[in-house]
């Protein structure tokens, strides 16, 4: 019998194997593996420029690990998640938009616009965003 310990290793690296043979970008930006502009990385998450920008300043916050989405059980992911946020927050800061006004977006699922199925905050800035989003 493998110990717990390592049998959560072998399914995480069998996860993360998955996530990029069925071409995972996130994954695969996160591996450097697909090009993109980043803007800052860490143990844990990586910030880049969107593709396909909707504002003057358009980042994502990736974490390394793959979530599919808020959907996924992340009760063993909390400091994960408040570091995404954090690492937002300096970024915003970073790129001069902390004063003006910046929004953070998580799309979860089709109908939110979810097209990534990899957890990702963006962060939109550098122009008035009306509310409510469309
Ligand atoms: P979602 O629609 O899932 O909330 O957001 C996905 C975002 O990822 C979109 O804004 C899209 O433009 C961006 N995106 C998709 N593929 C890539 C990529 O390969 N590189 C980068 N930098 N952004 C991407
Ligand atoms: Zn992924």
């Amino acid at each position: 019998m493998l110990p717990f310990a390592l049998k959560k290793l072998v399914f995480y690296a069998y996860k993360r194997g998955m996530m990029k043979m069925f071409g995972c970008v996130f994954c695969q930006v996160a591996a450097h593996e697909k090009p993109a502009k980043i803007l800052y990385e860490d143990a844990h998450c990586l910030v880049l420029q969107d593709i396909n920008p909707k504002a003057p300043v358009h980042l994502l916050v990736i974490p390394r690990k793959h979530i599919t989405s808020l959907n996924e059980n992340l009760e063993n992911d909390k400091a994960l998640l408040g570091h995404l946020l954090i690492v937002a927050a300096r970024l915003a800061k970073e790129q001069g938009i902390d004063g003006t006004g910046y929004r953070t977006v998580i799309n979860t699922n089709a109908e939110a616009g979810q097209t990534v199925f990899h957890l990702h905050i963006h962060i939109l800035g550098g122009r008035i965003l009306h509310w409510p989003p469309g």
